[in-house]
């Protein structure tokens, strides 16, 4: 079980608010960074500082880890890869969940535990009430250090397969990623257009009270193979088109929009080959339909 203590392996943005997080708590933490000044800038918050790997993962049964990507895990744990016997590694690192996996199967082969999490945080502010964590792993494992881990925020813990975290990570970032780039290219539609983004704002926040609709809908329709209507592809195509022309109109780059155009497009194509209704949910899960 976990004590009050704990290490951090990589402080970018991320890993320093999880220092600040634990360090609030009361919880004493070892840190380690590849380039050393950002350890020693720890130094403020209480943290101690390791001079290599193999020290701070001796430091503490469990190590957090926040780094860019699984690569630079093992670029790390490498550096000690005999220290990590009986350790405790929660990577909470992006990348996709094959990598997650072999990452897990890894640690393990070393002799230590591992669990795979995702921070659903706004940015790097992981007091924000939306803010959250996934995790995925050993279940006994979670529940364990549950607790110690406590301090980063609310936690969701997903399932035994070391794959999921990211998973869902991934899903929450495929939605969020477009959505950041829409709303770019409608901020810019709107300036270009010589009106003031301010007065959108508003509009923009009312909207997003019919997304939770929208993802319910989707949702349902989709968990039974995502049916669709010609009539409602054609509408949704021509809908596009309009996009298209608004942000073209006043020399706003287009990229995003006509790449959904083309989707509505290619599943009217697939349709009318196929004689019945393909949605785009069929078009995204087999590529070439
Ligand atoms: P980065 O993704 O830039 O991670 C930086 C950290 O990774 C630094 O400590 C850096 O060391 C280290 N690092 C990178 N490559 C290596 C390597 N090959 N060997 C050793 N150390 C390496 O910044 P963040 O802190 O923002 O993100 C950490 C993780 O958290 C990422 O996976 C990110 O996707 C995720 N995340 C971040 C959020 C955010 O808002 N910042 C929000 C939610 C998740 P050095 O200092 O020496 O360069």
């Amino acid at each position: 079980t976990s004590t009050g203590s704990i290490t951090v392996l990589g402080l970018g943005p991320m890993g320093r608010a999880m220092v600040t997080a634990f360090r609030n708590r009361g919880i004493e933490v070892t840190v380690w960074n590849r380039s050393p000044d950002k350890a020693e800038a720890m130094a403020e918050f209480g943290a101690t500082t390791a001079a290599t790997v193999a020290e701070a993962l001796d430091a503490n049964e469990v190590a957090v880890l926040s780094l860019t990507d699984y690569a630079a895990m093992y670029d790390v744990l490498n550096q000690a890869a005999n220290h990590l016997g009986r350790k405790v590694i929660v990577n909470l690192s992006s990348d996709s969940p094959e990598r997650a996996r072999a990452g897990a199967a890894w640690v393990r082969s070393h002799g230590a535990e591992f669990l795979s999490g995702g921070v659903m945080s706004a940015g790097d502010n992981l007091d924000h009430p939306a803010s959250y964590l996934f995790y995925s792993g050993p279940r006994e494992v979670f529940d364990a250090h549950a607790g110690l881990l406590r301090p980063l925020g609310p936690q969701e813990y997903l399932g035994v397969d070391d794959g999921l975290a990211q998973v869902f990570y991934q899903g929450l970032l495929t939605v969020f990623h477009p959505w950041l780039l829409a709303f770019d290219q409608a901020t810019a539609m709107i300036a270009q257009s010589g009106h003031d983004i301010a007065q959108f704002l508003p509009y923009a926040l009312r909207s997003n009270a019919a997304f939770p609709y929208f993802m319910e809908a989707i949702a349902a329709r989709n968990r039974t193979g995502g049916h669709a209507e010609l009539a409602g592809l054609r509408m949704m195509h021509a809908g596009a088109r309009h996009i298209v022309d608004a942000s073209a109109e006043v020399g706003v780059d287009a990229a995003l929009s006509r790449t959904a155009e083309a989707f509505w497009h290619n599943a009217i194509d697939a349709s009318a080959r196929l004689g019945r209704p393909v949605s785009t949910y069929e078009l995204m899960r087999t590529p070439g339909t």
